[in-house]
């Protein structure tokens, strides 16, 4: 790793079955090679602890997002690498974390609707369709896509070594990574 890292948010915005879990994997795997300090906030995970109880109303979505935003800025000021994965549909709240953090990076995990749909890797589409559960993102809740975002991944056009890369070439391009690591990482894509 060199010098000491800086600490940095990657925060992955997206619909349901976009990919952002998958990015963020795939992010783990090769920076956690490279030694890098590195911690993951998955929404799901975090939903069953820090935010268990929580509902998906607007109220509670944004305070599910505060509490992701607190813990990720305390880690990032200690100098980790902090991988956020969270619909966060809001872009109010978004902003508002953004501010807070800093040295944060917006993605923006970008399926169309129909994609994630069909991809329905969790099967919940399927339940809204039904009504089976409610306010779910995309369906009958709002998704507000982020106007600026630092990265944007098409993920129904692109593998996940190549949107996965359009990050790690962001964080090299804001000096959180060094370019050794990220030739490195181009050369270990074939190990995959
Ligand atoms: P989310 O965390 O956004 O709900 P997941 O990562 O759980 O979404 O699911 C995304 C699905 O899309 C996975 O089955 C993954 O294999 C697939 N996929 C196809 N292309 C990509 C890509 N470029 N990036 C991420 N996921 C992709």
């Amino acid at each position: 790793m060199g010098e000491k890292q800086r600490g940095v948010t990657i925060w992955l915005t997206g619909l349901s079955g976009a990919g952002k879990t998958t990015i963020c994997r795939f992010l783990e795997k090769k920076l956690r090679s490279q030694e890098y300090k590195i911690e993951v906030l998955d929404g799901d995970v975090v939903r069953k602890n820090l935010s268990k109880g929580l509902t998906f109303s607007k109220e509670d979505r944004d305070e599910n997002i505060r509490r992701i935003g607190f813990v990720a800025h305390l880690l990032t000021r200690n100098n980790i690498i902090v991988l956020v994965s969270v619909i966060s549909p809001y872009r109010v709240i978004r902003e508002e974390v953004k501010a807070q953090i800093g040295d944060f990076i917006e993605v923006y995990v970008n399926a169309p609707l129909e994609v994630c749909e069909q991809r329905d890797v969790k099967g919940l589409y399927k339940k809204a369709r039904v009504g089976e559960i409610f306010d779910f993102t995309g369906i009958d809740d709002l998704y507000e896509i982020p106007l600026k975002p630092d990265v944007e991944c098409k993920t129904n056009q692109e593998s996940v070594a190549e949107s996965a890369n359009k990050i790690l070439s962001k964080l090299e391009e804001l000096g959180y990574i060094n370019s050794l690591l990220l030739s490195q990482l181009h050369n270990n894509y074939s190990l995959i």
